[in-house]
């Protein structure tokens, strides 16, 4: 059912998180699943932000059409809490700062909002890691991360955790963690413990490697847009200085004025950063969503997933800013 360097890591992400206690899972996947199977039922509710991690909106689809939960969608704070349902609403879904445009969400509003509703709320704070929020603080009854991205941080382990602000709502969880078996794997928490030592060292270089590039790339003549919410002129700007402490993240996307075959060429000529799906590692890694993981789609289709044909996803590693900035800039040249 567990194992001592497994119950390490959930001690320490808990009290890294001001969470009562944690429950580590086998994959940031595993944990979303875990929670949402855990906590709905066929015929409930749950209202969930538009944009959130493909992989989260997979398992929700999955839980409307096999177990006909009803799950609502919305872009916007005050449409979220109009969507919520007293009674019937169980779990308001939201992602600190969503992936891959940076959209940050409103927590302490949102979670006040729900809770007055008996709404629990349940938050994916992968990107944004206790070191910039702590959205139990904020009012946030779940928080959970895919350790495979920053709390693990090395590009070597797959895992994910839940921490809860309730030892009620543990204790209801950690059963269900037994049942489905999901547990973490005990030399992946050995790595993760490892990696937790670096944590607020590695994200505070992170940030600010991040922070230099899209500033960089703001001025490029190769770019038309930066999705950065350290950027004044981003959407969710005001929201993430409210909420965010000491940076606004390694991982941003941004879109290239060439298009499609720009952005294929862009990958391709990158030689220190990576071309690589996953993010949050100390090595820069790139994704082109249109010539990888949504290039059966067409222009249109890919406007309507809000992602542009010359989109590139980076997540900034730790390397040394201007050996990074050299490398992006001769593949954007
Ligand atoms: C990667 C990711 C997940 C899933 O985590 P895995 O460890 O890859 O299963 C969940 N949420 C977010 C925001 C992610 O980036």
């Amino acid at each position: 059912m567990t194992n001592p360097t497994v119950r390490v890591v959930e001690t320490a992400v808990a009290d890294l998180e001001g969470g009562v206690a944690g429950i580590a899972t086998a994959s940031g996947m595993g944990a979303v699943n875990l929670v949402l199977q855990a906590l709905l039922r066929s015929g409930d509710h749950i209202v969930a932000q538009r944009r959130l991690y493909g992989g989260a909106g997979t398992a929700l689809r999955g839980l409307r059409e096999r177990f006909g939960v009803d799950v609502e969608y919305a872009d916007d704070a005050d449409s979220l809490i109009e969507a919520l349902r007293p009674g019937r609403t169980k779990v308001l879904y939201l992602e600190t700062i969503s992936n891959p445009t940076g959209y940050v969400a409103d927590l302490p509003r949102l979670a006040a909002a729900a809770r007055a509703a008996g709404v629990l709320t349940v938050v994916d704070s992968t990107f944004a890691t206790p070191v910039l929020c702590r959205p139990i603080a904020h009012g946030a009854d779940v928080v959970l991360h895919s350790v495979t991205k920053y709390l693990a941080g090395h590009h070597d382990v797959v895992g994910g955790i839940l921490v809860f602000a309730d030892p009620a709502l543990h204790e209801k969880v950690w059963h269900h963690n037994v049942e489905f078996g999901v547990a973490a794997d005990p030399f992946a928490a050995w790595l993760t413990a490892r990696s937790l030592h670096t944590l607020a060292l590695r994200v505070e270089r992170h940030c600010a490697n991040a922070a230099v590039v899209a500033e960089r790339l703001v001025a490029h003549p190769a770019v038309t847009a930066v999705h950065y919410p350290g950027l004044t002129t981003h959407p969710a700007h005001e929201v993430a200085r409210r909420l965010l402490t000491g940076g606004f993240g390694g991982t941003f996307a941004f879109d290239l004025a060439g298009g499609r075959d720009a952005g294929t060429v862009f990958s391709k000529r990158l030689r220190l950063a990576r071309l690589a799906p996953s993010l949050g590692g100390t090595v820069t890694t790139v994704m082109h969503p249109a010539s990888t993981s949504h290039r059966n789609l067409d222009e249109g289709q890919l406007a309507a997933v809000g992602i542009g044909a010359g989109t590139i996803r980076v997540s900034v590693g730790i390397e040394h800013v201007e050996d990074l900035w050299a490398d992006v800039e001769q593949a954007l040249a």
